[in-house]
């Protein structure tokens, strides 16, 4: 198997095996007719399904039917799964026991539902350097430049937000960076945030694949997370946080399930959830991202080990090829998650990304990764990268397949 089936540390502790993914080891064909085994260094986009998110939803499936409104058997099951799962989510995010809970599409559409929620008038205050799912949502928004260290992003954020109107403020930021993989300074800027008056809302979209979120302990309002970036299906995300905006807010999509009751006026239902979950959900992505969470939350130890070694391999390996240069906001020492963007000089982003998937068989995104002012930040000015991100199936080998390929394109 390319998947390491356990980590044992220093202190001889045996932790438990890395959950393991489905497809790890495809094979894929190359230009020259040959197939290779898939090096998929592209996690960060969407990562493939864990084995026992097949198998969570494997389970569901006998009982699959609607939820909330059956009294089936089979709909009282579903709707125990997918009301579990909320838990499961709240559990995982290390959340308040009453916040909110909302299921949604992916972090755009959390993000959009937030944005819809706060209250009018609120100053929202970003950085230049997240994600469009997190910079674009906002009606009007101060957007602070690229911090050049954390603590100027911890200042910066202070600055703007006492500088903001008096009401309601928020700061949103992104907790790991979906271009570098840094990590940024999430207990301290929640820290401005409340000082200022303000809520802070993280978009966790690159953390949770990576490291363990504690929203209590670090003080944070509101995070949103994709499923397909932790393993799961598409089409599952989630919001959670405090509930009283959400409550306030009219229904961020009308029909059924929002509604408590409908005459000639319409009551909208009071719970967060209920009222931001207009329709039928998307029950099966539901059960397979809590699935996903309670994989993670067994073995985070173990996951982070293992890639902190991976991406050290990988760095290094970038730093000794003279015609690589690897962007970083806050240089080479910077705490990351398994993300690594680079510039290769003298090709384009797009044909190293495509020499690398034809005549190597490994698979990296291109271009400016949804994050056009970070990377125009990153580059000097217009240009596109290369960026590898790995997961629980990367191994070694994808690693070394990489920086051999590179060390072969730029020689040529
Ligand atoms: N935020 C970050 C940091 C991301 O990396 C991404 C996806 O690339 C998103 C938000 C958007 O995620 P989704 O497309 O699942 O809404």
């Amino acid at each position: 198997s390319p998947i390491t089936p356990a980590v044992t540390h220093a202190e001889g502790v045996r932790v438990r095996p890395i959950p393991r993914v489905i497809g790890a080891d495809v094979p894929v064909p190359l230009r020259n007719g040959g197939h290779v085994s898939y090096a998929n260094l592209d996690y960060a986009a969407s990562a493939p399904c864990l084995e026992a998110v097949h198998e969570a939803v494997i389970r569901a499936l006998p009982y699959y039917s609607s939820v909330h409104r059956g009294a089936g058997y089979a709909s009282q099951v579903t709707t125990g799964a997918y009301e579990k799962a909320r838990e499961t989510v709240r559990t995982f995010l290390g959340a308040w026991r009453r916040s909110a809970v909302v299921f949604t599409r992916n972090t755009t559409d959390s993000m959009n539902l937030l944005a819809h929620a706060v209250p009018a008038g609120t100053s929202v205050v970003v950085f230049e350097t997240e994600h469009h799912a997190s910079l674009l949502p906002w009606k009007r928004a101060v957007r602070l430049p690229a911090p050049a260290t954390p603590a100027e992003a911890v200042s910066a954020a202070d600055r703007a937000l006492r500088e903001s109107p008096i009401g309601s403020r928020l700061l949103v930021v992104t907790a790991a960076s979906n271009v570098t993989g840094e990590l940024w300074p999430l207990a301290e800027l929640a820290q401005v945030a409340h000082r200022n008056g303000a809520r802070i809302a993280v978009d966790a979209a690159q953390l949770v694949p990576h490291r363990p979120v504690d929203m209590t302990a670090l003080g944070l309002d509101y995070v949103a997370f994709s499923g397909h970036k932790l393993y799961a299906p598409f089409g599952a995300g989630v919001l959670a946080g405090r509930a009283d905006w959400l409550r306030a807010a009219g229904p961020y999509l009308k029909g059924g399930g929002a509604s408590a009751s409908v005459g000639e006026t319409t009551h909208w239902a009071p719970s967060a959830e209920q009222r931001h979950e207009a329709g039928s959900p998307n029950v099966l992505g539901v059960i397979a991202l809590a699935a996903a969470c309670d994989t993670l939350s067994a073995a985070w130890e173990a996951v982070a080990a293992r890639e902190e070694h991976l991406v050290q391999r990988l760095r290094s390996g970038l730093a000794a090829l003279p015609h690589v240069r690897e962007l970083t906001l806050w240089g080479d020492r910077a705490p990351r998650v398994g993300i690594v963007s680079f510039a290769v000089d003298g090709w384009t982003a797009r044909d190293v990304a495509l020499a690398l998937s034809d005549e190597h068989g490994i698979g990296v995104r291109d271009g400016k990764f949804c994050a056009h002012p970070f990377v125009r930040h990153l580059l000097d000015g217009d240009g596109t990268a290369v960026r590898a991100s790995l997961g629980l199936g990367t191994t070694a080998e994808h690693i070394d397949r990489l920086l051999a390929a590179l060390t072969e394109l730029t020689s040529r």
